[in-house]
């Protein structure tokens, strides 16, 4: 029988990762809502209405009506890429820049709602695995497994920072630390749909675990 899996938990966790593999494993859907939020974020800067000193939360508001997000599947990567507006931003998405502000604009109490509204449509049919910060509590309460995932601050940039040198090599560790805490502080703190181990949902640290173990974790508990 097919369940809905919701992966929560704190940024640069893995819950990416892991949650791909779980739904390629399991022959799930798998939703990144974390890229969803990253594609509005997107959206209000190339429309200059956030910037590092100012916001124009009302602007955004007003246009909300005007973004369109999907998800379409690449066989090559094995993976849905994110389109906003019909334009393939799942590069464009992961920039520090978009780091950034991305959870100023998730805390804003509209563009969650949009966001979580097309969210439960693609788990109607079950056999969804869904990664966010909101899944085990406002998207799918009722999720049959709820995880939370958590490891230390230094581990989780450390990993995120290796990940980015690639592509950017100017990056410097305290930036990433510090984009890192700064999220899991606004995602935390924020009025609407806070960042909260859900009820029932099963914590696990994987500061000292590897992917394999991580991994091998949830299938069983997905298929117990
Ligand atoms: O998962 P990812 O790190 O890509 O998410 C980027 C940001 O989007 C988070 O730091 C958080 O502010 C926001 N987010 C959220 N609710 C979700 C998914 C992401 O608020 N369900």
């Amino acid at each position: 029988k097919k369940i809905t899996i919701a992966i929560d938990g704190h940024s640069s966790t893995g819950k990416s990762t892991l949650a791909k593999q779980l739904a390629k494993e399991l022959n799930y859907i798998y939703v990144d809502t974390g890229a969803m939020y990253r594609a509005v974020t997107l959206y209000a800067m190339q429309q200059g209405f956030i910037s590092h000193d100012y916001f124009n939360e009302k602007e955004l508001v007003a246009n909300l009506q005007h973004i369109y997000l999907s998800f379409k599947f690449n066989e090559h990567l094995g993976f849905a890429e994110m389109f906003l507006n019909d334009e393939n931003v799942e590069k464009a998405i992961r920039s520090i820049e978009v780091s950034g502000f991305v959870s100023k604009i998730a805390a804003v109490s509209e563009v969650r709602s949009k966001l979580v509204q097309q969210q439960k449509r693609y788990g109607i049919d079950k056999g969804v695995v869904m990664d966010g910060r909101d899944i085990g509590t406002v998207v799918f309460p009722d999720a049959e497994l709820k995880i939370f995932m958590t490891a230390s601050a230094e581990i989780r940039a450390k990993r995120r920072y290796l990940e980015l040198l690639p592509s950017n090599p100017s990056v410097s560790f305290d930036e990433v630390l510090k984009n890192v805490t700064n999220r899991d502080a606004i995602d935390s703190t924020r009025k609407d749909s806070p960042l909260i181990i859900a009820p029932n949902a099963i914590v696990i640290d994987n500061s000292n675990l590897t992917k394999e173990e991580q991994f091998s974790k949830i299938l069983d508990l997905a298929t117990q």
